[in-house]
């Protein structure tokens, strides 16, 4: 059985019966027959569907909040804002789908040639518990604009999201089986999404996640030849350089690190700090840390949840006893918290450096590690020190400056003088070990297409 548990107190939420390999068989079946009807339905069509789904989103927001954060921790605010981001993507396509997916003519002498995305099929989504609603809906809106279908296998202690999320397609008026949920649960999770990669009836797949997952789940792609969109791991690195507005650049810090309790691939969680204005920022962003209120995420003035399982929270205090046998210096928190639910101190280490875990590995969850650059060029070595590539931030009052450092760094986005953070307009991934292919805008729509050549002469 399936068992949730509302990792703020420990208690139990809800138990799901995972299906046999014969249901997922069926469902299978009949998610690739909505998808093969879905596909020939007028784009048009297809769009005016996501309108509803923005109006179901927001219809439904408090009681789908509300399972989020009882399900995974997360603060509600945060929770509702993810609803409400899941909306404006669904508007945001459904406003550009068609311009996106328009056939684009190529000049050729002697014949009429254009370039048409088509849909591809059904295809598998195996996603993580960190944002349950956002990162499917951030995957599953274009690739229903542009006509295929969703099977989505989600992380079993969001059970309860998934099969939420099932449900408001269907009220939103999307064909039965369309957007179709698998209840699989360990052991048999490898084996299955292998064998459903290799299955005929997928046509690709995407994986929010691990590295070991999305090892795993590209190898099985690679294997049977079909497309994957991988997005994995992040230590993003946070580069405040000496003429930045330190007040502001401490302030945003604590934003980029704690939310989501640290959960998020693209929260910052390596803080490199020119040397001259070390303390400066340290002693800011230690102080807005303490300021920082943990407790129960339904608690409105609550900003820091619990972990969303025990074994992550485990793994977490190990990197940073770790850390600190390897020399790092504890500013602020460190420790689990006792009592019920998975609450961890938010921390901060300094003095880190390549070689310690909360520098060379993800950290998921609220540890930050400061580590002081010598000058703007160590800062860019630094920052570059990760197997890593999603997102950067770089904070300097010369944007021309911060611009000109992040291109000696590889990674999916640069954001100078903002904090990292996904927009349905602008294209989302990573580089490295973070994965590859993208989420969102322009990019996310065509990724699950066949851009099909067209030759008439
Ligand atoms: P996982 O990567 O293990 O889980 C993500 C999804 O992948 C789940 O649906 C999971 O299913 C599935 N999965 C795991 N292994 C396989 C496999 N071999 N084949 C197919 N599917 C698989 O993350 P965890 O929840 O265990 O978290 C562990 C760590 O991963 C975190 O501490 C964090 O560092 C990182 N992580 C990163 C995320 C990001 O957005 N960058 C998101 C979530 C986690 P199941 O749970 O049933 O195995």
């Amino acid at each position: 059985m399936i068992v949730t548990v509302n990792p703020a107190d420990g208690t139990k939420l809800a138990e799901y019966r995972p299906m046999t390999p014969t249901e997922v068989d069926q469902v299978v079946g009949q998610a690739a027959s909505a998808a093969a009807s879905w596909g020939s339905v007028e784009l048009p069509a297809r769009l005016e569907a996501l309108t509803r789904l923005a109006q179901e989103l927001r219809g439904g927001r408090d009681q789908m909040a509300a399972l989020i954060t009882a399900e995974m921790g997360k603060p509600l605010a945060e929770a509702e804002g993810e609803i409400e981001k899941s909306a404006v993507t669904a508007e945001y396509y459904a406003a550009h789908g068609q311009a996106i997916l328009a056939d684009e003519p190529v000049a050729i002498e002697g014949a009429q040639a254009w370039v048409s995305y088509e849909p591809i099929g059904l295809v598998l989504a195996v996603m993580p518990w960190n944002f349950p609603v956002w990162q499917v809906l951030r995957f599953a809106v274009p690739t229903l604009a542009a006509g295929n279908g969703v099977l989505l296998k989600h992380s079993p202690n969001v059970t309860g999201s998934a099969l939420a999320i099932e449900a408001l397609f269907r009220a939103a008026g999307f064909p039965p089986g369309l957007v179709s949920v698998l209840v699989i649960d360990e052991p048999e999770v490898p084996s299955t999404v292998e064998r459903l990669i290799a299955d005929d009836r997928i046509a690709a797949v995407t994986l929010t996640g691990s590295n070991r997952a999305g090892a795993a789940v590209g190898a099985a792609a690679g294997r049977a030849a079909k497309k994957s969109v991988l997005e994995l791991g992040g230590s993003d690195a946070f580069v405040v350089l000496a003429d930045a507005d330190i007040e502001a650049a401490a302030a945003a810090a604590v934003r980029a690190r704690f939310t989501n309790s640290g959960q998020s691939c693209v929260c910052a969680k390596r803080f490199i700090v020119e040397a001259s204005i070390a303390d400066e920022f340290i002693d800011r962003f230690v102080q807005d840390v303490k300021n920082l209120t943990i407790g129960d995420p339904t608690d409105r003035s609550v900003t820091v949840g619990p972990l969303a399982r025990d074994d992550l929270r485990a793994a977490l205090q190990r990197q940073v006893e770790r850390s600190l046998a390897a020399g790092a210096v504890l500013a602020v928190g460190g420790r689990s918290i006792d009592g019920p639910g998975y609450f961890f101190e938010p921390t901060v280490l300094t003095g880190t450096r390549p070689g310690m875990p909360v520098f060379d590995e993800e950290t998921f969850g609220p540890v930050a590690a400061v580590a002081i650059a010598a000058d703007p060029d160590d800062a860019i070595t630094l920052a570059a020190a990760t197997q890593y590539g999603l997102g950067l931030s770089i904070w300097t009052s010369i944007p021309a400056r911060g611009i000109a450092l992040a291109r000696h760094i590889t990674t999916g986005a640069a954001f100078i003088n903002a904090a990292v953070a996904s927009d349905p307009r602008l294209p989302f991934g990573g580089t490295k070990q973070s994965g590859h292919g993208r989420e969102l805008s322009t990019a996310g729509l065509r990724e699950f297409t066949n851009p099909r050549t067209y030759w008439v002469a």
